[in-house]
């Protein structure tokens, strides 16, 4: 009986690792070098990439093969930033308080299916209730379709700044929310609300060292965390393994965030010459999120889009971002690409493709910032980022050529994440 069993084991592993995938492709954006390779094929087995070779090999007897001879294929797209629990629209102020978490939870999923439709088969949850936990769990369990998500869990914030969940309450709602909740005042609470992100779960730290936009606060961009409470989360997040994001519009807040030793700066909006030459000596990653910039500002010109306190924000803010990468990227900060989706429409994040060319940066270096650059700054460009033998097999293709082309990168026609193919024809098939 242990033999038979032993045997049908044996069996079971020998199928599970003959069965290939032959991809050929017409066109293979190599990321590594930053180059298009033509006509080649890509051997996916299980969950990896076991080669990759010239020309279009021949299927043997057990093979499948996707023919994208005349598509341009390159590794699965890497968003940095975006909030898979929400999705903007008029009004969404009033959700906090009639929306509950499996509310939440449902919509969540469709922008999760969403955004890996568009390619993007990882992205970083840079901040919601926690549901986009769980999200990443039931995705990560083959529950939901959606995106290998990276996630902060809740974001932590100082009391009344961007991000406190009860800014904008009503007095007796208001409460004083503390670490457990993301609220933090001083460098003991920074300790406190990073070991309570490690014991939900969450992947990264994200914390919202200046005002925001879309917070009910009346500043936009003044700095909110002390130098000393950013060391302190830095401090408490190396011992777990977290890098840290940091939310930061203004140029003061910016400056104390890369000098207290964050991973990345997001929007960096009013980021200036002292600020980019400390991002260079620090190494420290610019996520520029253009694309809610420039939607936010054009939701703030529709009438009662907003509340009265975030309009003339969005209005302020969000014109600059643009501007700012330009400058950030000449003078040679490194760029990873984000979007901030959820701000706007989830499944649109390749507008930022368009709008980095647009400010200057070539197509390539734009997509080697959503798969190289990305994979880097998450410390899995040994997994990710590429299409190399021994990664993982995250690979989409485009019909056209987005080198000269930019705005085809809208349209993704397959998607394979985990060596699982999610998206065929322009079709999704799982
Ligand atoms: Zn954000």
């Amino acid at each position: 009986m242990r033999q038979f069993l032993f045997f049908f084991l044996l069996l079971t592993a020998v199928q599970v690792t003959a069965q290939r995938t032959l991809i050929h492709c017409g066109k293979l954006i190599d990321t590594k070098d930053g180059k298009v390779i033509n006509n080649v094929t890509i051997i996916v087995q299980g969950n990896a990439i076991v080669d990759v070779v010239n020309g279009f090999t021949t299927a043997a007897a057990n093979d499948k093969v996707i023919d994208l001879k005349n598509k341009t294929v390159m590794p699965g797209l890497m968003d940095m930033h975006v909030h898979l629990e929400q999705e903007t629209k008029r009004g969404a102020v009033a959700d906090k308080f009639i929306q509950n978490p499996s509310d939440v939870a449902f919509q969540s999923t469709v922008y999760a299916r969403v955004t890996l439709m568009a390619g993007f088969t990882m992205v970083r949850d840079l901040g919601g209730s926690g549901v986009n936990l769980s999200l990443r769990n039931s995705i990560n369990k083959g529950i939901v379709v959606g995106p290998r998500i990276f996630s902060a869990g809740k974001s932590i914030a100082t009391t009344g700044g961007h991000a406190d969940p009860t800014n904008g309450y009503r007095k007796d709602l208001m409460g004083d929310p503390g670490p457990a909740e993301g609220v933090i005042n001083g460098p003991e609470d920074a300790y406190h609300a990073v070991r309570q992100r490690y014991k939900d779960g969450s992947d990264c730290i994200k914390i919202t060292a200046t005002g925001g936009v879309l917070s009910q606060a009346k500043d936009g961009s003044s700095p909110q965390f002390t130098i000393e409470e950013v060391k302190a989360i830095v401090t408490a997040a190396k011992d777990y393994g977290f890098i840290v994001a940091a939310h930061a519009h203004g140029a003061e807040g910016i400056k104390r965030a890369i000098k207290g030793g964050v991973t990345s700066i997001e929007h960096g909006t009013y980021l200036d010459n002292e600020g980019i030459a400390l991002a260079k000596e620090y190494g420290t990653w610019l996520v520029p999120t253009i694309t809610a910039g420039k939607s936010t500002a054009d939701s703030a010109k529709i009438p009662g889009y907003y509340t009265d306190i975030v309009t003339p924000k969005a209005l302020a803010v969000g014109p600059h971002i643009q501007n700012t990468f330009a400058k950030a990227y000449k003078a040679g900060v490194k760029i990873a690409f984000g979007t901030d989706a959820g701000v706007f429409a989830h499944g649109k994040n390749w507008m930022e493709f368009v709008y980095m060319t647009e400010a200057g940066m070539p197509a390539m270096e734009a997509i080697q910032s959503a798969t190289k650059n990305a994979a880097t700054m998450l410390n899995m460009w040994d997994k990710l980022g590429s299409i190399e033998k021994g990664k993982i097999a995250d690979i989409i293709a485009v019909d056209g050529d987005p080198l000269t082309d930019i705005q085809v990168m809208g349209k993704v026609v397959f998607v394979m994440k985990d060596g699982k193919v999610y998206k065929k024809d322009g079709v999704q098939v799982l």
